[in-house]
């Protein structure tokens, strides 16, 4: 690949890490992991027009992009380190690769992950990261360590990302409109999580498909569990009602793009959790239980409705 443009837009980034022994520019990166550390991988692939506009500011689209992979490095209590990009462009724009770049650099200093590497093809624009982080292994928190009598737990409120994206291309009050593109396109992974996941849970998942499948992935990996929410307790974004009415809390539900974690914690352990999480000022929602009744079921304080997971699929 023309080295100009790899050295004018990545090779520029800072490496904030002593740990990147060598990065951009060799045939491979070399990186130095902690000792007892093992080290943790995930890929994700963006693909224009499936998720994201190719309308979207390049900085945005970088921004995301990074974000959304550092999301699966945080709902496995481990440190996110290094990443590489793999990046196919229709055609070489300086100006888009600024922004790009600029992107990059402003999602990766804030959680001190560097860019060691990667690969830039001509094609349609896709942008595949793979990031990597490390933990001990026996700190790692699965999608499958969930257990009976586990209570429930998602970080924020849920719903704003996909109430965006409803919203695209249709009108709405401005400031409401810039409050959820924010949440859209800048979302904040939860890395500052990732002691009281140590300590605390027993599982964990990142909640880019939506709460109802990514809870649903816990209770199929946990060997067959299920669910019940309470209804009053679920923290549906403050904008859903207005717009959305009745429908709101069943959209919260199904959609993505929050990046918000949901995770189980042993009952026993619950309290500590709490007069831990506050006093870190981490707030945390404590939503329903694990049963062993496979699916999905909603308290809705009169009944319990059973509720179809349903979450994003590209198929
Ligand atoms: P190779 O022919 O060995 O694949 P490349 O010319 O593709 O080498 O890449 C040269 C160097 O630049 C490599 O170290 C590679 O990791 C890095 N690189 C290429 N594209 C990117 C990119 N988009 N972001 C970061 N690093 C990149
Ligand atoms: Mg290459």
């Amino acid at each position: 690949m023309e080295f100009s443009l790899i050295d004018q837009f990545f090779k520029t980034l800072p490496n904030l890490r002593g740990d990147v022994l060598l990065g951009i520019g060799d045939d491979a990166a070399c990186l130095a992991l902690p000792q007892g550390q093992t080290l943790l991988v995930s890929t994700d692939t963006l693909v224009s027009g499936v998720h994201f506009l190719p309308e979207w500011s390049a900085y945005d689209i970088a921004y995301k992009s990074v974000m959304a992979n550092i999301s699966d490095i945080a709902a496995m209590a481990a440190v996110p380190s290094w990443i590489t990009l793999a990046l196919t462009l229709p055609v070489v724009d300086n100006t888009w690769l600024d922004g790009f770049s600029r992107g990059l650099h402003d999602s990766l200093s804030q959680f001190n992950v560097s860019l060691v590497g990667g690969d830039t093809t001509k094609g349609p624009l896709s942008i595949t990261l793979t990031i990597m982080g490390y933990c001990s292994y026996d700190k790692v928190v699965k999608r499958s360590g969930a257990k009976v009598g586990d209570i429930i737990f998602v970080s924020g409120p849920i719903g704003g990302a996909a109430l965006a994206v409803k919203y695209l291309n249709k009108s709405m009050n401005l400031v409401h409109r810039n409050e959820l593109m924010d949440k859209l396109l800048h979302p904040k992974p939860r890395v500052d999580l990732r002691d009281l996941l140590q300590n605390y849970a027993n599982s964990a998942i990142d909640i880019s498909d939506g709460l109802s499948a990514d809870l649903n992935h816990i209770c199929v990996e946990s060997g067959g569990l299920g669910a019940c929410l309470r209804q009053k307790d679920i923290p549906v974004h403050h904008l859903l009602e207005q717009y959305l009415g009745e429908h709101a809390m069943a959209f919260a539900l199904t959609g993505g793009d929050d990046y918000e974690l949901c995770f189980t914690v042993a009952a026993e352990k619950v309290d500590a959790f709490i007069t831990e999480a506050q006093r870190h000022n981490i707030g945390c929602y404590s939503i329903g239980v694990i049963q062993s009744e496979p699916g999905l079921r909603i308290d809705t304080g009169t009944q319990y409705e059973p509720f179809v997971p349903k979450g994003y699929s590209h198929f």
